[in-house]
């Protein structure tokens, strides 16, 4: 995603009110100690007992916008590092003010400090940034150090659903999977010309973006097992 600043967008994101916020813990031990008084509460946040799905690193937002517009009885959490991009998605959800969806700026890293374990019933990883250096692979999110991370989170037969242009992340991401906490579902290096996985797929706005420039797109799912 382009990197441009754009000035008060970080208040803006903040001000949302469908932005979910960190919280400094005050005391004194705890003074530089974040929290999120979220983790094992979001069916209080949204007010139900429905099946929460994350995106990360949602970009713009339309493809979660669109989901949650066509899945009322599910809840969706966009997670997004940059609230330059971010401001984009708030903007919308200001506008249509879906129920079923909030906004959180951060860093994936730390997505364990925002959801209890088997909280999460689906990960969706659309066209994450490559980290093409060897010495970077941790960054990527499907590594080894991320698929942990969502292994904590993730309740039983939860789905994670990953969909890139990018070959070389896909062969990687494939690797990384541990076949005794995962099992692949479904497989394509040419979604869009796969009857089964191409049915009620909705583009994101980098799928757009490379299939109109003649990309193919691979997609996975993987079940989780435990
Ligand atoms: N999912 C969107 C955007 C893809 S670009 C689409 O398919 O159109 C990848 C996005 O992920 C960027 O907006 C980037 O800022 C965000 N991102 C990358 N690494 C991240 C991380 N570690 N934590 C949170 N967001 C991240």
């Amino acid at each position: 995603m382009r990197l441009r600043n754009i000035k008060g967008s970080r208040e803006a994101v903040a001000a949302g009110r469908y932005t979910i916020q960190e919280e400094t813990a005050k005391g004194e031990s705890f003074e530089n100690r974040h929290s999120w008084s979220v983790k094992g509460h979001w069916n209080e946040v949204f007010g139900n007992d429905n099946p929460v799905r994350v995106e990360i690193g949602m970009g713009k937002g339309s493809f979660l916008m669109e989901m949650a517009g066509r899945n009322p009885g599910v809840n969706y959490v966009g997670i997004e590092k940059y609230s330059s991009v971010l401001l984009r998605a708030v903007q919308k959800q200001e506008e249509l003010q879906l129920p079923n969806v909030r906004l959180i700026r951060m860093e994936a890293e730390n997505i364990n400090d925002v959801f209890a374990p088997e909280e999460v019933d689906r990960i969706y990883l659309n066209f994450s940034d490559p980290w093409p250096k060897d010495g970077h692979a941790s960054r990527r999110l499907t590594s080894r150090q991320f698929m942990g991370r969502y292994d904590n989170i993730l309740r039983k037969d939860g789905m994670i659903e990953f969909k890139t242009d990018n070959q070389e992340l896909f062969d990687f991401s494939l690797e990384e999977v541990d076949p005794e906490k995962w099992e692949i579902t479904a497989v394509t290096r040419d979604l869009h010309h796969d009857p089964v996985l191409n049915e009620g797929n909705i583009m994101t706005e980098y799928e757009k973006r490379w299939s109109e420039a003649g990309k193919s797109i691979c997609a996975v799912h993987l079940k989780h097992l435990i």
